[in-house]
């Protein structure tokens, strides 16, 4: 059921759900998520089932309001309070030592956990009403495109959420940057709406991003098919663009790229049908728009999708990294 997230009675309702141990569908900046009572383990366990996401793969933790990480984190590193100063409320994610009120579920057994809290007034609110902490992975089921809006988490799963919260489109449309300061050297576990430089500016050092190894505690949840599309995804940069040119055909694949400036490069390459993500080249408008362009070509009638890489800077680099995890079948024929 969708409700209008701008009515209040809809988020006493919502919260309501999330006390009662069910499964609320939010908005929040960067996607939507799909909430549960972060205490109550039985709910906990529902948003794994709805998903058809295996337990190995540790959830995200929302909080409103910084008392409530006493809760849940053991201590609070002084590089992750730097990051909050800035970052919080908003699309960061940071990894704690965590406390003994959190749930294994929660963690895939591991010994830290991960949280946020989001800058979505509708996601504040609920959580408020909820007076809890509420788990959230991304509404989408397990490997698929995340949601930006209330229609694509109702067509992801439907009758498997009590309540979809209608806020519009999310504004980032990605995923938080999740990372860990615990250490000396500042590790990002996974690209996302904030981008490397930012943290780099507010630290003054150096972030190395975590080599990713699927079935590694290390770096769990990080599977190789991730932000998939059913249709066929390939991922190329300039130099394999020139060579997948010269052993396929692409009369039945559409394009994805950034700007105007790469449309006309590909454009003159012989491509006919160029889907272009933002015409001035603007990282936040083409983030905001990713998902839900490749949700539509997803059900067009083009065979395959190929998506062209973004400079790798910023929120380019994030893009990449969906783009490249959304690939499954490498350069395979058109
Ligand atoms: P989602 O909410 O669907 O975007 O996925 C959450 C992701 O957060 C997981 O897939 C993990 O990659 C990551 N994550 C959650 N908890 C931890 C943790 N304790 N340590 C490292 N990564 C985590
Ligand atoms: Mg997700």
């Amino acid at each position: 059921m969708i409700l209008d997230a701008n009515k209040k009675e809809n988020i006493f309702k919502a919260a309501d759900v999330i006390r009662r141990g069910g499964l609320v569908a939010f908005p929040t900046e960067t996607v939507y998520g799909l909430g549960a009572d972060a205490f109550n383990e039985q709910a906990v366990l529902k948003i794994f089932k709805a998903k058809g996401r295996p337990l190995e793969d540790p959830l995200i933790l929302h909080i409103c309001d910084i008392t409530q990480l006493d809760r849940i984190a053991e201590e609070v590193p002084e590089k992750a309070r730097i990051l909050i100063k800035k970052f919080w409320p908003g699309p960061l994610t940071i990894i704690f030592n965590k406390s003994k009120n959190i749930s294994d579920k929660i963690t895939a057994s591991l010994k830290t956990v991960a949280v946020r809290m989001p800058s979505n007034n509708v996601a504040l609110n609920l959580i408020k009403e909820s007076n809890t902490v509420i788990a959230a992975p991304s509404a989408n089921k397990f490997q698929g495109i995340s949601p930006t809006n209330a229609s694509d988490v109702e067509e992801e799963l439907g009758a498997k959420v009590d309540i979809i919260l209608d806020g519009g489109m999310s504004e980032y449309g990605l995923e938080s940057t999740i990372v860990d300061c615990r250490g000396d050297e500042v590790l990002v576990l996974r690209l996302g709406a904030i981008s490397n430089e930012q943290i780099e500016q507010e630290l003054q050092e150096k972030v190395s991003l975590k080599v990713v190894s699927i079935d590694s505690k290390a770096a769990p949840g990080m599977y190789e098919l991730h932000y998939a599309p059913k249709k066929e995804l390939i991922f190329l940069d300039e130099r394999q663009l020139v060579n997948f040119l010269k052993q396929n055909s692409i009369t039945e694949a559409v394009i994805l790229c950034f700007s105007k400036q790469e449309e006309e490069f590909l454009r003159k390459n012989g491509f006919k049908e160029v889907v272009v993500l933002s015409q001035e080249g603007s990282y936040k408008e083409a983030a905001n728009k990713y998902f839900s362009t490749l949700r539509d070509l997803d059900k067009s009638n083009f065979k395959s999708i190929i998506c062209y890489k973004l400079p790798d800077n910023g929120l380019g680099r994030t893009i990449n990294d969906r783009m490249k995890k959304a690939s499954h079948h490498g350069s395979g024929k058109v």
